[in-house]
Protein backbone atom coordinates (compact mmCIF):
# COMPACT_ATOMS: atom_id res chain seq x y z
CA UNK A 1 0.00 0.00 0.00
CA UNK A 2 1.38 3.64 -1.08
CA UNK A 3 2.26 5.87 2.09
CA UNK A 4 -0.18 8.51 3.12
CA UNK A 5 2.13 11.38 1.63
CA UNK A 6 4.91 10.38 -0.42
CA UNK A 7 7.97 12.31 -1.85
CA UNK A 8 9.87 10.55 -4.12
CA UNK A 9 13.66 11.88 -4.80
CA UNK A 10 15.04 11.08 -8.16
CA UNK A 11 18.35 10.76 -7.61
CA UNK A 12 19.34 10.31 -11.30
CA UNK A 13 17.53 13.86 -11.65
CA UNK A 14 20.32 15.30 -9.60
CA UNK A 15 23.16 13.52 -11.46
CA UNK A 16 21.20 15.02 -15.01
CA UNK A 17 21.10 18.63 -13.46
CA UNK A 18 24.24 18.65 -11.76
CA UNK A 19 25.63 17.37 -15.44
CA UNK A 20 24.10 20.47 -16.95
CA UNK A 21 25.39 22.72 -14.75
CA UNK A 22 29.41 21.19 -15.32
CA UNK A 23 28.51 21.85 -18.81
CA UNK A 24 27.14 24.91 -18.19
CA UNK A 25 30.41 26.20 -16.11
CA UNK A 26 33.05 23.84 -17.16
CA UNK A 27 36.13 25.60 -16.15
CA UNK A 28 34.53 25.75 -12.46
CA UNK A 29 34.29 23.24 -9.52
CA UNK A 30 31.07 22.65 -8.13
CA UNK A 31 30.34 23.31 -4.49
CA UNK A 32 26.66 21.75 -4.55
CA UNK A 33 24.37 23.60 -1.82
CA UNK A 34 22.86 20.98 0.51
CA UNK A 35 21.78 22.99 3.59
CA UNK A 36 18.63 22.68 4.90
CA UNK A 37 18.67 19.01 4.14
CA UNK A 38 19.61 19.51 0.58
CA UNK A 39 16.51 21.92 0.09
CA UNK A 40 14.50 18.75 1.82
CA UNK A 41 15.73 16.40 -0.57
CA UNK A 42 17.58 14.77 2.26
CA UNK A 43 21.28 16.23 2.34
CA UNK A 44 23.35 12.70 3.17
CA UNK A 45 21.55 10.76 0.23
CA UNK A 46 21.76 13.64 -1.99
CA UNK A 47 25.50 13.89 -1.06
CA UNK A 48 26.67 10.63 -1.27
CA UNK A 49 25.10 10.71 -5.19
CA UNK A 50 27.20 13.42 -5.99
CA UNK A 51 30.09 13.29 -4.26
CA UNK A 52 32.81 12.30 -6.53
CA UNK A 53 31.76 14.61 -9.08
CA UNK A 54 31.88 18.02 -7.06
CA UNK A 55 33.89 19.85 -5.63
CA UNK A 56 32.46 20.28 -2.04
CA UNK A 57 29.05 21.03 -0.23
CA UNK A 58 27.79 24.06 1.16
CA UNK A 59 26.15 24.19 4.36
CA UNK A 60 24.50 26.10 7.02
CA UNK A 61 24.97 24.84 10.19
CA UNK A 62 27.86 21.97 12.05
CA UNK A 63 25.08 19.90 12.52
CA UNK A 64 24.41 19.66 8.90
CA UNK A 65 28.29 19.21 8.42
CA UNK A 66 28.69 16.67 11.27
CA UNK A 67 26.00 14.87 10.01
CA UNK A 68 27.28 14.28 6.37
CA UNK A 69 30.76 13.39 7.88
CA UNK A 70 28.84 10.72 10.04
CA UNK A 71 27.62 8.85 6.82
CA UNK A 72 31.51 8.77 5.34
CA UNK A 73 31.48 12.02 3.48
CA UNK A 74 34.98 13.14 2.74
CA UNK A 75 34.68 15.88 0.53
CA UNK A 76 35.24 19.42 1.20
CA UNK A 77 32.25 20.59 3.49
CA UNK A 78 31.84 24.44 3.33
CA UNK A 79 30.58 25.92 6.35
CA UNK A 80 28.23 28.86 5.07
CA UNK A 81 27.62 30.95 8.61
CA UNK A 82 31.17 30.30 9.37
CA UNK A 83 31.25 30.03 13.23
CA UNK A 84 29.83 31.76 15.41
CA UNK A 85 29.28 30.52 19.09
CA UNK A 86 31.43 29.16 21.66
CA UNK A 87 33.29 26.07 20.75
CA UNK A 88 31.99 25.84 17.33
CA UNK A 89 35.65 26.27 15.89
CA UNK A 90 37.04 23.57 17.66
CA UNK A 91 34.29 21.32 16.26
CA UNK A 92 34.59 22.33 12.35
CA UNK A 93 38.35 21.63 12.99
CA UNK A 94 37.18 18.54 14.46
CA UNK A 95 35.03 17.37 11.14
CA UNK A 96 37.47 19.52 8.96
CA UNK A 97 35.73 21.58 7.76
CA UNK A 98 36.34 24.32 5.06
CA UNK A 99 34.90 27.71 6.96
CA UNK A 100 33.47 31.18 5.54
CA UNK A 101 34.93 33.62 7.32
CA UNK A 102 32.78 37.35 7.12
CA UNK A 103 34.03 39.56 9.91
CA UNK A 104 36.66 40.42 11.49
CA UNK A 105 35.77 38.81 15.01
CA UNK A 106 35.94 35.48 13.33
CA UNK A 107 39.17 36.00 11.38
CA UNK A 108 41.00 37.05 14.27
CA UNK A 109 39.95 34.20 16.57
CA UNK A 110 40.82 32.07 13.24
CA UNK A 111 44.37 33.96 13.50
CA UNK A 112 44.49 33.03 17.60
CA UNK A 113 43.33 29.45 17.45
CA UNK A 114 45.48 28.89 14.24
CA UNK A 115 44.24 27.49 10.98
CA UNK A 116 45.88 23.75 11.60
CA UNK A 117 43.03 21.31 10.77
CA UNK A 118 41.43 23.90 8.00
CA UNK A 119 42.64 23.29 4.24
CA UNK A 120 40.92 26.10 2.73
CA UNK A 121 38.54 29.22 4.09
CA UNK A 122 36.01 31.62 1.77
CA UNK A 123 36.21 34.94 2.74
CA UNK A 124 33.09 36.68 2.19
CA UNK A 125 32.39 39.93 1.25
CA UNK A 126 29.81 42.18 1.33
CA UNK A 127 29.38 43.86 -1.96
CA UNK A 128 25.87 45.21 -1.11
CA UNK A 129 23.42 42.81 -0.03
CA UNK A 130 24.71 43.78 3.60
CA UNK A 131 23.56 40.26 5.10
CA UNK A 132 27.25 38.61 5.95
CA UNK A 133 30.56 39.56 4.36
CA UNK A 134 33.14 42.31 4.96
CA UNK A 135 32.49 45.64 3.61
CA UNK A 136 35.03 47.68 1.42
CA UNK A 137 35.87 49.58 4.45
CA UNK A 138 35.59 46.32 6.30
CA UNK A 139 38.10 44.59 3.94
CA UNK A 140 41.25 47.18 4.65
CA UNK A 141 41.21 45.82 8.11
CA UNK A 142 41.12 42.38 7.47
CA UNK A 143 43.77 42.27 4.15
CA UNK A 144 46.63 42.46 6.64
CA UNK A 145 45.02 40.09 8.93
CA UNK A 146 44.67 37.59 6.17
CA UNK A 147 47.96 37.95 4.59
CA UNK A 148 48.99 36.30 8.07
CA UNK A 149 47.27 32.83 7.35
CA UNK A 150 47.43 33.26 3.25
CA UNK A 151 49.99 31.01 2.95
CA UNK A 152 49.13 28.40 4.76
CA UNK A 153 45.39 27.68 3.69
CA UNK A 154 43.69 28.08 0.12
CA UNK A 155 41.76 31.07 -0.05
CA UNK A 156 38.35 31.72 -2.38
CA UNK A 157 36.99 35.57 -1.96
CA UNK A 158 32.51 34.77 -2.11
CA UNK A 159 30.28 37.61 -2.80
CA UNK A 160 26.46 36.25 -2.73
CA UNK A 161 24.25 38.57 -5.14
CA UNK A 162 20.89 40.04 -4.35
CA UNK A 163 19.26 40.28 -7.59
CA UNK A 164 21.35 37.02 -9.83
CA UNK A 165 17.34 36.33 -10.59
CA UNK A 166 16.84 39.41 -12.27
CA UNK A 167 19.18 39.66 -14.55
CA UNK A 168 19.01 43.15 -15.38
CA UNK A 169 18.64 44.79 -12.09
CA UNK A 170 20.84 47.55 -11.36
CA UNK A 171 22.34 45.54 -8.01
CA UNK A 172 23.79 42.95 -10.15
CA UNK A 173 25.99 45.75 -11.76
CA UNK A 174 26.81 47.66 -8.70
CA UNK A 175 27.68 44.61 -6.21
CA UNK A 176 30.33 43.59 -9.24
CA UNK A 177 31.66 47.05 -9.50
CA UNK A 178 32.40 46.48 -5.59
CA UNK A 179 33.68 43.42 -5.94
CA UNK A 180 35.98 43.88 -8.34
CA UNK A 181 37.58 46.94 -6.89
CA UNK A 182 38.43 44.77 -4.06
CA UNK A 183 39.29 40.97 -5.30
CA UNK A 184 41.51 43.34 -8.14
CA UNK A 185 45.31 42.08 -8.58
CA UNK A 186 44.39 39.87 -5.59
CA UNK A 187 45.64 36.05 -6.04
CA UNK A 188 42.24 34.41 -4.59
CA UNK A 189 40.42 32.01 -5.84
CA UNK A 190 36.94 33.83 -6.59
CA UNK A 191 33.14 32.87 -6.24
CA UNK A 192 30.12 34.61 -7.31
CA UNK A 193 27.43 32.50 -8.94
CA UNK A 194 24.52 30.68 -7.84
CA UNK A 195 22.04 28.78 -9.90
CA UNK A 196 20.41 32.45 -11.49
CA UNK A 197 23.92 33.62 -12.35
CA UNK A 198 24.83 30.07 -13.22
CA UNK A 199 22.21 29.74 -15.60
CA UNK A 200 22.61 33.88 -16.83
CA UNK A 201 25.82 35.02 -16.52
CA UNK A 202 28.89 32.84 -17.68
CA UNK A 203 30.94 35.90 -17.02
CA UNK A 204 30.23 35.35 -12.94
CA UNK A 205 31.41 31.47 -13.12
CA UNK A 206 34.57 32.32 -11.90
CA UNK A 207 36.54 29.20 -9.96
CA UNK A 208 33.33 28.20 -7.66
CA UNK A 209 30.31 28.18 -8.85
CA UNK A 210 27.29 27.41 -5.81
CA UNK A 211 24.66 25.68 -7.32
CA UNK A 212 21.20 25.48 -4.92
CA UNK A 213 17.72 25.38 -6.51
CA UNK A 214 18.65 23.92 -10.02
CA UNK A 215 20.55 21.13 -8.65
CA UNK A 216 17.12 20.08 -7.45
CA UNK A 217 15.64 20.71 -10.74
CA UNK A 218 13.70 24.12 -9.80
CA UNK A 219 13.81 27.26 -11.99
CA UNK A 220 15.67 30.48 -9.72
CA UNK A 221 13.78 32.48 -11.76
CA UNK A 222 9.99 30.85 -10.31
CA UNK A 223 7.44 30.06 -12.84
CA UNK A 224 7.65 32.84 -15.22
CA UNK A 225 10.82 31.23 -16.93
CA UNK A 226 10.58 27.15 -16.31
CA UNK A 227 14.22 25.64 -17.23
CA UNK A 228 13.05 22.88 -19.57
CA UNK A 229 16.85 21.44 -19.43
CA UNK A 230 16.32 20.81 -15.90
CA UNK A 231 14.69 17.34 -14.22
CA UNK A 232 12.84 18.12 -11.00
CA UNK A 233 13.94 15.77 -8.46
CA UNK A 234 11.46 15.96 -5.40
CA UNK A 235 7.91 14.37 -6.93
CA UNK A 236 5.03 14.92 -4.26
CA UNK A 237 1.95 12.70 -4.54
CA UNK A 238 -0.96 11.58 -1.77
CA UNK A 239 -4.30 9.72 -1.94
CA UNK A 240 -7.65 10.34 -3.02
CA UNK A 241 -8.97 9.01 0.58
CA UNK A 242 -12.53 10.58 -0.34
CA UNK A 243 -15.10 11.13 -3.26
CA UNK A 244 -18.06 13.49 -3.37
CA UNK A 245 -20.62 14.12 -5.70
CA UNK A 246 -21.59 18.27 -4.58
CA UNK A 247 -24.13 19.96 -6.77
CA UNK A 248 -24.20 23.91 -7.94
CA UNK A 249 -24.24 26.20 -5.12
CA UNK A 250 -22.45 24.01 -2.86
CA UNK A 251 -19.41 25.15 -0.80
CA UNK A 252 -16.16 23.36 -0.09
CA UNK A 253 -13.84 23.41 2.65
CA UNK A 254 -13.07 25.51 5.67
CA UNK A 255 -14.66 29.16 5.61
CA UNK A 256 -16.68 28.12 2.80
CA UNK A 257 -14.87 29.58 -0.07
CA UNK A 258 -15.40 27.92 -2.57
CA UNK A 259 -18.94 27.37 -4.24
CA UNK A 260 -19.28 25.40 -7.07
CA UNK A 261 -20.73 26.94 -10.17
CA UNK A 262 -22.45 23.47 -11.34
CA UNK A 263 -22.41 19.73 -10.25
CA UNK A 264 -19.08 18.46 -9.47
CA UNK A 265 -16.74 15.76 -8.51
CA UNK A 266 -14.38 16.66 -5.67
CA UNK A 267 -11.97 14.53 -4.53
CA UNK A 268 -10.28 14.93 -0.70
CA UNK A 269 -6.38 14.05 -0.47
CA UNK A 270 -4.67 13.36 2.04
CA UNK A 271 -2.33 15.83 2.80
CA UNK A 272 -2.39 19.44 4.17
CA UNK A 273 -0.61 22.09 5.74
CA UNK A 274 0.63 19.74 8.68
CA UNK A 275 2.47 17.85 6.22
CA UNK A 276 4.04 21.38 4.66
CA UNK A 277 1.83 22.02 2.34
CA UNK A 278 1.14 25.26 2.38
CA UNK A 279 -1.89 26.79 3.23
CA UNK A 280 -1.73 29.81 0.92
CA UNK A 281 -2.22 27.53 -1.89
CA UNK A 282 -4.99 29.47 -3.49
CA UNK A 283 -8.52 27.61 -5.24
CA UNK A 284 -6.90 27.16 -8.85
CA UNK A 285 -3.30 25.65 -7.64
CA UNK A 286 -2.23 23.04 -9.83
CA UNK A 287 -2.06 19.18 -9.68
CA UNK A 288 -2.31 16.31 -11.46
CA UNK A 289 -4.24 12.65 -11.17
CA UNK A 290 -4.30 10.03 -13.29
CA UNK A 291 -2.77 11.58 -16.31
CA UNK A 292 -4.80 15.11 -16.13
CA UNK A 293 -3.93 18.13 -14.83
CA UNK A 294 -6.67 19.69 -12.22
CA UNK A 295 -6.77 21.50 -9.58
CA UNK A 296 -7.83 22.63 -5.80
CA UNK A 297 -10.69 23.68 -4.90
CA UNK A 298 -11.18 25.43 -1.27
CA UNK A 299 -9.04 25.83 1.47
CA UNK A 300 -6.09 23.46 2.35
CA UNK A 301 -6.79 21.52 6.09
CA UNK A 302 -4.06 20.76 8.06
CA UNK A 303 -4.33 16.66 7.48
CA UNK A 304 -6.66 17.30 4.11
CA UNK A 305 -7.13 19.36 0.71
CA UNK A 306 -9.75 18.92 -1.70
CA UNK A 307 -9.35 18.85 -5.42
CA UNK A 308 -12.01 19.19 -8.28
CA UNK A 309 -11.89 15.67 -10.16
CA UNK A 310 -15.00 16.28 -12.40
CA UNK A 311 -13.23 15.35 -15.43
CA UNK A 312 -10.80 12.99 -14.60
CA UNK A 313 -11.21 9.24 -16.14
CA UNK A 314 -11.88 6.73 -13.33
CA UNK A 315 -10.52 8.41 -10.14
CA UNK A 316 -11.60 6.03 -7.28
CA UNK A 317 -10.51 5.70 -3.82
CA UNK A 318 -6.68 5.57 -3.63
CA UNK A 319 -5.72 7.16 -6.70
CA UNK A 320 -2.19 9.40 -6.59
CA UNK A 321 -2.36 12.90 -6.67
CA UNK A 322 0.64 14.48 -7.44
CA UNK A 323 0.91 18.08 -5.81
CA UNK A 324 4.16 18.80 -7.51
CA UNK A 325 7.55 17.15 -9.17
CA UNK A 326 7.37 15.16 -12.66
CA UNK A 327 4.31 16.91 -13.94
CA UNK A 328 3.49 19.77 -11.71
CA UNK A 329 6.13 22.44 -11.75
CA UNK A 330 6.55 23.30 -8.22
CA UNK A 331 7.51 26.64 -9.18
CA UNK A 332 3.82 26.89 -10.26
CA UNK A 333 2.70 25.75 -7.28
CA UNK A 334 4.46 28.42 -5.77
CA UNK A 335 3.23 31.21 -7.13
CA UNK A 336 -0.25 30.18 -6.72
CA UNK A 337 0.95 30.24 -3.14
CA UNK A 338 2.65 33.35 -3.48
CA UNK A 339 6.16 31.70 -2.60
CA UNK A 340 8.97 30.50 -3.86
CA UNK A 341 9.51 26.56 -4.70
CA UNK A 342 12.12 27.03 -2.45
CA UNK A 343 9.89 27.00 0.85
CA UNK A 344 7.94 24.36 -0.19
CA UNK A 345 10.62 22.20 -0.61
CA UNK A 346 12.16 22.63 2.60
CA UNK A 347 8.98 22.56 4.58
CA UNK A 348 7.95 19.09 4.35
CA UNK A 349 7.37 17.84 7.77
CA UNK A 350 8.23 14.41 9.23
CA UNK A 351 5.13 12.93 8.29
CA UNK A 352 5.63 12.84 4.74
CA UNK A 353 7.55 9.38 3.92
CA UNK A 354 10.46 9.66 1.43
CA UNK A 355 11.22 7.09 -0.77
CA UNK A 356 14.83 7.14 -2.64
CA UNK A 357 14.66 6.05 -6.31
N1 LIG B 1 25.44 30.70 -2.32
C1 LIG B 1 25.00 31.14 -1.14
C2 LIG B 1 25.91 31.93 -0.27
C3 LIG B 1 23.68 30.89 -0.74
O1 LIG B 1 23.25 31.34 0.44
C4 LIG B 1 22.85 30.15 -1.60
C5 LIG B 1 21.45 29.88 -1.24
O2 LIG B 1 20.77 30.55 -0.56
C6 LIG B 1 23.35 29.68 -2.81
C7 LIG B 1 24.66 29.97 -3.14
C8 LIG B 1 22.51 28.86 -3.75
O3 LIG B 1 21.46 29.63 -4.28
P1 LIG B 1 20.44 28.97 -5.30
O4 LIG B 1 19.70 27.95 -4.56
O5 LIG B 1 19.57 30.12 -5.72
O6 LIG B 1 21.27 28.40 -6.41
Amino acid sequence: MSSRVSATINLAAISHNLNIIRSLAPESSVLAMVKADAYGHGANEVARVIESQVGGFGVATLDEAASLRSVGIVAPIVLLEGFNFAHELAVAKEHKLDLVIHNLVQLRELIEEGVEGISRVWVKLDTGMHRLGFSPSEWLEARPLISQIEQYIDIVVMTHLACADEIEHVQNRNQLSVFEQIVDGEPFAQSIANSAAILSRPDLHRNWVRPGIMLYGVSPFGSEQLIDDLCPVMTLKASVIALKSVSAGDWIGYGATYQCQSDRLIATVSLGYGDGYPRSAATGTPCYINGVMTELVGRVSMDMLTIDVTDVPGVKLGDQVELWGEHVPVEQVAACCDTIGYVLLTGLTNRVTFHYV
